[in-house]
């Protein structure tokens, strides 16, 4: 606390990013990093970056990588919009979309970002309760709002929303932004970029690090229409004008490029995703159906909390909510072979 602090200063609740010890050999299951390392393609393009060329300040707009999702995804590059993590991304589209007199809608159990950056910029909320299978009813959203926001597949459940009723509330919404944020959508869901050219309400917000593996790089990007692009870039172009370096741009487009790879991880993870599961069943464990880099389970005879620190004295970290509902869940991301052997193994001991 300090007299010297804003107002608002007093009032925030940040968010609390899961930990990044500085431990070694640590089996580090805790905040859905990809284990496989990124495209040795970006490490190319990242070592072409360190340059002369570094005192230069890089392209305010980004264009490349514009361009290259634009391509990827079938849009105009004016339908792409760029940030530092989708973290930013997510803040420009709450300040600049979201804030209306109607409160934004979003799950009860999800990113627990939101709630912070509504706090940060005085957006009015309410929480919609997943239903009892922890899965979101779109009937559920038809009231009044300044917007809707959920991530898909929902973090942390890992449950995904067919397509089918992700367009069935963009279209019951035509007066409020619908932001879809998906982070996890390569583990095995269907983006809804598509239904851009279609709903001039609908938002898709994606990361490079999850899927791509560039947690460290901090890029994320949002497709829509253009006159929601032309709304987040005027609140950008007012916040930080240089909001991607020149690594993250070259890195970036090179792993875009790099559809091999991709591929070939993203497919890995499932298979180990999906191997787990049956592992964590016949452990007694109740998972949530997953399409994401992690999965969500409890056990009925063990505490979640008790579970967390007894695989952490075997240096396994997973992360653990103390929150209503979901106290007993432990959401565990899904590493190499290697790692989600010695999560078993450490489980069946535990257990
Ligand atoms: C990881 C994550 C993000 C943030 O990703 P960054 O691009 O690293 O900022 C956004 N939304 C959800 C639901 C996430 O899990």
């Amino acid at each position: 606390m300090s007299r010297f602090w804003s107002p608002v200063v007093h009032t925030l609740t940040p968010y609390v990013p899961g930990e990044q010890p500085k431990i070694l050999n640590l089996v580090k299951l805790n905040t859905n990093e990809n284990p496989y390392g990124p495209s040795p393609r970006a490490f190319e393009a990242l070592r072409a970056e360190a340059a002369d060329t570094l005192r230069l300040y890089p392209d305010p707009n980004a264009d490349r990588l514009k361009e290259a999702v634009a391509a990827y995804y079938g849009v105009e590059a004016r339908q792409v919009f760029v940030g530092n993590g989708s973290d930013e991304v997510l803040a420009h589209a709450f300040q600049g979309l979201l804030r209306h007199a109607a409160p934004v809608l979003f799950p009860d159990v999800t990113y627990s970002f939101y709630p912070v950056y509504c706090g940060l910029y005085g957006v009015d909320y309410e929480t919609v309760p997943l239903d009892a299978d922890f899965a979101i009813d779109v009937k559920d959203y038809a009231r009044p709002n300044g917007g809707i926001i959920f991530p898909n597949p929902n973090a942390p459940t890992g449950r995904l929303l067919p397509i089918e009723a992700v367009e069935r509330l963009v279209q019951a919404n035509p007066d409020s932004v619908v932001v879809v944020d998906e982070a996890y959508v390569d583990f095995g869901g269907e983006s809804a970029i598509p239904l851009v050219q279609r709903y001039p309400n609908l938002l898709v917000v994606q990361t490079f690090s999850k899927s791509r593996s560039l947690a460290g790089l901090r890029v994320g990007f949002a497709v829509g229409d253009a006159a929601l692009i032309e709304g987040l870039e005027r609140i950008k172009n007012s916040f930080n004008s240089y909001p991607l370096d020149r690594f993250a741009i070259a890195g970036a487009v090179a792993a875009l490029e790099d559809r091999a790879w991709f591929e070939q991880t993203r497919s890995a993870i499932m298979r180990s995703r999906d191997a787990l599961v049956v592992q964590l069943q016949r452990l007694g464990f109740e998972v949530l159906p997953s399409t994401a880099n992690f999965v969500f389970a409890r056990h009925p005879r063990h505490d979640a909390a008790h579970l967390q620190r007894q695989l952490r004295e075997r240096a396994i970290i997973v992360r653990h909510f103390r929150q209503p509902r979901i106290e007993q869940f432990l959401r565990i991301t899904i590493g190499t072979e290697a790692e989600c052997a010695a999560l078993v193994e450490a489980l069946k001991v535990i257990l």
